[in-house]
């Protein structure tokens, strides 16, 4: 079949597509451009509002330009999660649905709908495990995720993940050794470790967290050049761990800390088990022992019962800590999560404010940082050429959510080039290749 697959989401999300497309490229199928397909996928996220609306849309597009010669069309990821049978009797036209814990049944889905039977895969299965499939991978070659664990069990007050991709459960450390040795066969060089927690990995599995352990074997395979670490739960960072960080030279001088917010108050509404002092203890001892630490976080404005002290307290903070990057969210009140119970939900407005404030804020402060690297040279890995120009990614820059360095001269995609920063903008560098 010629078959078409679009991910939505976050890169766990996007992994499970690599491993739909490796299974179905097993199975002989080719993959083609949405127009030209014969079977139509997509791998939704379903986890805030917004996004439930983008999958939607999404599927209502698709169906709408669907003909009686059109794709079969497919549904998966979050979505099927979150409302499973229901979708096929809403979208009428859909052809088939699988669970994410059923990613490796895709062929059978693809026969099925083929059939012209309609395909219920979303019922989840007793035992849960991870692919052992070759992935295709939708990064550029020479980067990719890499899932160390899936689901959560931290049951953050606001959070539906644990609902729609079940408990923590952590990968085989072999299987993952496995398949980073594979990747870099294919011509990987930087890895980038994702799961809800990073930080858990090994927990559930062998009774002892295992990140600086995985991290260290994973830096032993030749090839690897950069490993990057997102998702790491500040509750769970171990002082092992800020010292590998430090002292393995493949790991990136990087740090994704999702905190959410800074106010003890809001944080034990939250559930998010770490108070203030804790958050700035770590911090502090994050940009002690490791030089050159670039530090992203994310922050959620407008959390029910955020009073104004509350909010400033949290501006005062990113103005203090300096973060390199900041995903800003707005809270949304998800059905079945304990703070949609909550009283004092914050009016739209309000968040909308707050979401202003903070990001004008960090701008400032992004915009102060980029300017710090002017007459430095950056290692930086080539993703693309644009127009004649190169687009690049430092250390202290990942794929698809921080800043670019942009350079022109000789160079290919996917090479390690070092670039002397001769300007600095509110998110991006660009400089001349040395
Ligand atoms: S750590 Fe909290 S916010 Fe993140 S996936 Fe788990 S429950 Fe959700």
């Amino acid at each position: 079949m010629k078959v078409s697959l679009i991910s939505l989401g976050c890169p766990k999300n996007q992994i499970d597509s690599e491993w739909m497309l490796g299974r179905l490229k097993e199975q002989g199928h080719r993959f083609v451009k949405p127009y030209n397909a014969n079977i139509l996928i997509i791998n939704t996220c379903a986890f805030i509002k917004p996004a439930v609306d983008e999958s939607f849309e999404l599927i209502e597009e698709a169906l709408v330009s669907k003909d009686k010669n059109g794709p079969k069309i497919i549904i998966a990821g979050c979505l099927v999660e979150r409302y499973g049978s229901e979708l096929l009797r809403k979208f009428d036209g859909l052809n088939g649905i699988i669970g994410v814990n059923r990613i490796m049944d895709i062929g059978d889905v693809v026969d099925k709908v083929c059939r012209g039977e309609n395909a219920d895969f979303s019922a989840r299965p007793d035992r849960l495990s991870f692919p052992e499939v070759e992935r295709s991978l939708l990064s550029p070659r020479h980067y990719a995720y890499l899932k160390i664990a899936d689901g959560c069990s931290n049951r953050c007050s606001y959070c539906k993940i644990p609902s729609l991709r079940g408990e923590y459960r952590s990968r085989e450390f072999s299987s993952i050794i496995k398949e980073t040795s594979h990747l870099v066969l294919q011509g990987v060089k930087e890895i980038v470790l994702v799961a809800q927690d990073t930080t858990l990995y090994g927990i559930d599995l062998y009774s002892k967290t295992r990140l600086p352990e995985l991290l260290k074997e994973l830096s032993k395979i030749k090839g690897i050049r950069w490993l990057r670490l997102l998702y790491a739960h500040p509750a769970h960072f171990t002082p092992e761990l800020i010292e590998l960080i430090s002292e393995n030279e493949k790991v990136c001088k990087y740090v994704d800390l999702p905190i959410q917010h800074i106010s003890n108050r809001i944080l034990s509404n939250m559930n998010r088990k770490i108070s203030e002092k804790q958050i700035r203890n770590l911090i502090e001892k994050l940009k002690n022992t490791i030089p050159d630490l670039a530090l992203r976080t994310e922050l959620m404005v407008g959390f029910p019962k955020e009073r104004e002290e509350d909010f400033e307290k949290l501006v005062e903070f990113i103005e203090e800590v300096k973060f390199d990057w900041i995903g800003i969210f707005k809270y949304y009140s998800e059905d079945g999560t304990k703070s949609s119970l909550l009283s004092d939900q914050i009016p739209e407005e309000m968040k909308e404010e707050r979401y202003n404030i903070l990001f004008e804020s960090q701008r400032e402060t992004s915009f102060e940082k980029n300017n710090s690297f002017i007459g430095r040279n950056l290692t930086c890995i080539v993703d693309k050429k644009v127009k004649g120009k190169f687009e690049c990614r430092g250390e202290r820059d990942a794929p698809e959510i921080d800043g670019l360095i942009y350079t022109s001269g000789d160079a290919k995609v996917g090479e390690f080039i070092n670039v002397k920063i001769e300007k600095a903008d509110d998110y991006d560098l660009y400089g001349s290749q040395t």
